[in-house]
């Protein structure tokens, strides 16, 4: 069993709390992402459970064992780092073995060791080169590769795919995926890029200023984000926010934006009506604003005409910048729309995919 459990962690650099009361129970065999922006802690829990940091407050379980005070080497974990720090003077070969030889591995155990993770990573042809005479991916293949031959109870990786360019990460990131559903290895995968989290992670951890905002799978922290934080941070572009308020009018509730009135239906109605009065704030993503004239003409009461500033296609599907009174919206949008800067348009919001948030806690309004 190779669970991992933070209790109440806490990491003070003097005066600064980097981590605060970080609670999670990470399951045997599972690929969990901490993700958020720089600064936010993510590294500094990893570090902790690596025990390259000491906690300040608060326990760490591997495999049900209290590891607070067991040091990096005993803990059976195995570390990759984005500056994956190959030894230059070795080949590739024994940059691999090189763990297990400090370890006193027997040579004939080292050599299937290295010969195995070698196959699954695709570097045995390569074996007999020095780092310098590699890729970037291949470096970082056999930067995993050292992790692999160690045959720890968890991988930690601290943006291990960073270094690589855009196309390489997107590779690696598969690569990643299939070494995980292949060795099974209890994973923790630090990163700052929500699409690498979204497409890597069994869980999420988000966090912000060391604290955990919410932890989910990837598609429920898409359509259900806890809080405002959550819901700016995950997915590209960003969700729109309008700030308003909410009108009942008689079986009517209605968020009201000024230049924007939207009819909330549906689950919404209800937890909205609770705010009748008060401000609000509302969520709504690019791809549920919709420009066709047919889901439009069926929704008057998600109506919003707006004004095109700018056009951007992407071939695939086309981002528009519009204006509507006060309010600035992104929608994402079908490349077979004609429009053109300047022009006007009337759009629809998809009121099934509104968020509400509570202006002063943030907190997602259900
Ligand atoms: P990044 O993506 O930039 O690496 P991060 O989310 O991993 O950011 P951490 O490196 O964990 O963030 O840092 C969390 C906070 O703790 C930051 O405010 C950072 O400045 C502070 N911090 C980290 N290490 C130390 C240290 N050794 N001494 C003092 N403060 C530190």
């Amino acid at each position: 069993m190779a669970r991992v459990v933070l209790r109440g962690v806490t990491k003070k650099f003097g005066e600064v709390v980097a981590v605060r009361d970080f609670n999670l129970e990470i399951e045997d065999r599972e690929f969990v992402v901490f993700v958020g922006p720089s600064g936010c802690g993510k590294s500094t829990t990893l570090r902790m459970v690596a025990g390259l940091e000491e906690v300040t407050s608060g326990e760490i379980y591997i495999g049900d064992r209290l590891v607070n005070d067991v040091p990096p080497k005993d803990r059976d974990i195995a570390m990759v780092f984005q500056n994956y720090a190959l030894y230059p003077h070795m080949n590739v070969y024994e940059n691999m073995a090189f763990g297990l030889k400090l370890r006193k591995f027997p040579r004939h155990e080292i050599d299937r060791r290295v010969r195995e993770a070698a196959a699954i990573l695709g570097l045995e042809n390569l074996l007999g080169r020095k780092p310098r005479e590699l890729s970037g991916g291949q470096r970082q293949r056999v930067a995993l590769g050292r992790a692999i031959v160690r045959n720890p109870k968890v991988f930690l990786m601290d943006e291990p795919l960073s270094n690589l360019d855009a196309k390489l990460r997107v590779q690696m990131r598969t690569e990643l995926a299939k070494l995980h559903q292949r060795l099974q290895t209890t994973t923790i995968y630090v990163t700052h890029d929500q699409v690498e989290a979204m497409t890597m992670g069994d869980r999420i951890v988000v966090m912000k200023d060391g604290v955990i905002q919410q932890v989910a799978p990837p598609q429920e922290l898409y359509d259900r984000p806890a809080n405002v934080f959550v819901a700016g941070f995950i997915g590209s572009p960003a969700m729109n926010f309008l700030r308003g308020r909410i009108v009942v009018e008689g079986d009517r509730t209605v968020f009201d934006g000024g230049a924007l009135r939207i009819h909330l239906n549906g689950a919404l109605r209800q937890p909205a009506a609770a705010y009748a009065g008060k401000p609000v704030i509302l969520g709504i993503r690019p791809e549920d604003i919709e420009a066709d004239p047919a889901f439009v003409e069926t929704h008057p009461g998600t109506r919003v005409e707006s004004v095109v500033e700018v056009v951007e296609p992407l071939g695939s599907e086309v981002y528009l910048y519009l204006r509507a009174g006060e309010h600035n919206l992104t929608a994402r949008v079908d490349p077979g729309l004609r429009v053109q800067d300047g022009d006007r348009l009337t759009i629809a919001l998809n009121t099934d995919k509104v968020h509400l948030f509570d202006p002063e806690t943030e907190r997602a309004i259900r």
